[in-house]
């Protein structure tokens, strides 16, 4: 079988299934309305190869995914310093949890949750000229196609984020956010309100297949020592507290969204992007994590 009719296959398997279980998000208006009953599915190879199937060209908020854009350009900026504010443990406690920075000094235990990504945003804001503009220009050059920010998504994420609001002053009051919360937060809530489909996003984190060399014109994003630890923080922390979930049942690294997408990595061979908007209750998209699971048990692809 070709990559074409595997995914051909696996939509026909997740399609009698749509609209049977899980929720869309709900906590603003603009991912309520989503119609649950939409599952798309992309692939582009090392070498160039792409696929697609079911809603695949629909776009759709990519909210955390955005996190491994971020962690990219942070890791680009600040290099190893970017460590002295961040761990790289997974947490085991919601993606928006406030409790493990009490007890670790302001410092959030890795990158995907969002205390993780608030402080990497910071360092965007002091590292970089213009963060909100420079992450479009990255996406957009990694998907060969322009993106942008929804500015409805964006508004409501920040007249709802009051969660990210306390995160932010938290982390500034033990000292370890160098910017003004309302400049950080800014960055923080636009990025997750780009609207991506499931090939953009498939091509956009290509480079961690390709040991962080651009999927088009070749040159290095990071380098591949950089890639190789992003895939690493993807897989133990970039599905919510369910990366163990992750690891056992798929087997790749993974990094998913409440937009409902997932990305996934096969290190030297592929990366692949899922969408379908019905969450699980680790808020992982429920039908995306089958999809995966499918892919991997036809392909026999694995980290492991
Ligand atoms: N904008 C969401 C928040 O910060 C991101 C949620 C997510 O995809 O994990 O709460």
């Amino acid at each position: 079988m070709n990559s074409q009719e595997i995914l051909d296959d696996i939509v026909a398997a997740i399609r009698p299934q749509l609209g049977k279980a899980g929720a869309v998000a709900n906590y603003i208006p603009a991912l309520a309305r989503v119609n649950p009953c939409q599952f798309g599915i992309a692939l582009r190879t090392r070498d160039g190869v792409e696929a697609w199937a079911g809603d695949a060209m629909t776009p759709f908020s990519i909210q955390s995914i955005s996190k491994v854009f971020s962690l990219t350009m942070a890791m680009r900026l600040a290099g190893e310093r970017l460590w002295e504010r961040i761990g790289r443990e997974p947490s085991g406690n919601p993606f928006n949890s406030l409790m493990q920075l009490e007890s670790e000094q302001g410092i959030p235990r890795n990158p995907f949750i969002n205390a993780g990504a608030i402080a990497v945003a910071d360092c965007l804001v002091t590292c970089g000229d213009d963060p909100k503009s420079e992450m479009l220009a990255l996406i957009s050059s990694l998907c060969d196609e322009p993106v942008h920010i929804d500015e409805e998504v964006a508004a409501s994420e920040a007249a709802t984020g009051f969660r990210n609001v306390a995160l932010a002053n938290f982390i500034k009051s033990f000292g370890k956010l160098d910017n003004d919360v309302c400049t950080v937060l800014d960055v923080y809530f636009r990025q997750c309100a780009i609207p991506m489909n499931c090939l953009q996003l498939a091509r956009a984190v290509n480079f961690l297949c390709r040991d962080g060399s651009h999927p088009f014109s070749g040159v290095q994003v990071i380098s591949a020592r950089q890639a190789r630890r992003i895939n690493a923080l993807m897989l133990t922390c970039g599905t919510y507290d369910a990366a163990g979930e992750f690891a056992f049942l798929i087997g790749l690294p993974c990094k998913s969204g409440v937009g409902g997408g997932i990305v996934a990595i096969v290190p030297d061979t592929l990366s692949l992007c899922v969408w379908s908007p019905a969450l699980d209750a680790s808020h992982n998209s429920l039908l995306g994590q089958k999809a995966l699971e499918m892919f991997t048990s036809r392909t026999g692809l694995s980290i492991f």
